[in-house]
């Protein structure tokens, strides 16, 4: 199982922001989508940044009174790991257990095709664990 096939499952959608956007933008968007991150994105789509509820976890517990007005950029991760169609469930979950984060947006020939949650993954775990114990069932049923 690959990217590509849990793309196909989960759809393509990513609710992207641009670096200027603020802080408030970020949090009624996580809120009224129930998302838990949001990939910011520069002038052409191109990957710049992402913002979870855990940078602005961070960025309240600094507790200045403006903080919600504050740009996207100030409070982003830069570095992003990304991942492409290609990439394994298993490279998946290793990419997120050391990175210690739970989205991977997905690029293709630069650009922004997808992103990957731990939901997703957990839930695709899920699903091959039911479809392994049905076939086992029915192999000791008819054996
Ligand atoms: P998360 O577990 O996705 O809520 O993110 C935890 C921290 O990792 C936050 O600071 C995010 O900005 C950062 N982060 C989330 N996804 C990625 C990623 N794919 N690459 C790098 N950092 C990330």
């Amino acid at each position: 199982m690959n990217i590509a096939q849990l793309l196909k499952a989960k759809g393509r959608a990513v609710t992207t922001a641009r670096p200027d956007a603020k802080l408030l933008d970020i949090v009624t968007s996580l809120a009224s989508k129930r998302i838990g991150a949001i990939v910011i994105v520069g002038e052409n789509g191109e990957l710049a940044g992402i913002i979870s509820e855990r940078d602005v976890i961070r960025a309240l517990a600094k507790s200045s009174e403006t903080v919600l007005e504050d740009s996207a950029s100030k409070h982003m991760t830069r570095e992003v790991v990304a991942c492409q169609k290609s990439t394994t469930i298993d490279e998946m979950m290793e990419l997120m257990t050391q990175g210690r984060f739970r989205h991977v947006p997905v690029i293709e020939e630069g650009a922004l095709i997808g992103i990957i949650s731990i939901g997703d993954v957990v839930k695709n775990h899920i699903a091959e664990v039911e479809m392994e114990v049905t076939a086992m069932r029915g192999y000791f049923a008819t054996g």
